[in-house]
């Protein structure tokens, strides 16, 4: 393995969702990864195949690009989400205009970081909606299967496999 600057000794790993339903989405993926890849303090170790779903929220919105990625950063929690915003404003989404789960040309979610549970006012760690949503879980599980996801105590194989029984039997 390369060495690794010294900035990025005692890292920890964080999972991160990216999506994108507006203007090129595989370009806006590309650019984002590029991103993380170039910021200082982050280290991507792999980024899974784009997928392409159907959007979720208001109707009449075009199909989305997703993919997660695996980071290695020496940057806090919210120093990462910062960082995560920054890369959205400069891919232009609009958080004025835009609707709550309406189109963007680009979102990013922390879904992971290492063990840690974070509860606050604009950060929850892990994402909130990790467990339910297909569209984050088989990127993550194509990269990272055996990850695990604390206070669900499952790894990400397992909550993937959970979401397919109930799906099943619904
Ligand atoms: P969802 O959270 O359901 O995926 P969204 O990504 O569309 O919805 P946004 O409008 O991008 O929601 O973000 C809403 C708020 O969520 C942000 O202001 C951010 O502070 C907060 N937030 C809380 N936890 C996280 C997290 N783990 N990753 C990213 N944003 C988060
Ligand atoms: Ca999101
Ligand atoms: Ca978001």
């Amino acid at each position: 393995m390369a060495l690794m600057p010294k900035s990025l000794r005692n890292p920890a790993q964080a999972a991160i969702a990216l999506g994108s339903n507006l203007g090129n989405r595989r370009r806006h993926l590309d650019a984002a990864v590029a991103a993380l890849a170039r910021a200082a303090g982050v280290e991507v170790i792999e980024t899974s195949t784009f997928i392409e779903t159907p959007p979720f929220g208001p109707r009449g919105q075009r199909d989305y690009f997703n993919a997660a990625c695996l980071v290695r950063t020496t940057r806090s929690p919210h120093s990462l989400l910062r960082l995560l915003r920054r890369i959205e404003c400069r891919r232009g989404r609009d958080r004025i205009n835009g609707h709550r789960w309406g189109p963007r040309t680009l979102d990013l979610d922390l879904l992971l970081y290492d063990a840690v549970v974070i509860d606050t006012s604009d950060l929850t760690v892990p994402h909130q909606r990790l467990h339910s949503r297909r569209f984050v879980l088989e990127p993550l599980a194509e990269i990272a299967p055996n990850l695990a996801v604390p206070t669900f105590n499952r790894t990400v194989r397992e909550l993937l496999a959970e979401l397919d029984a109930c799906e099943a039997g619904a």
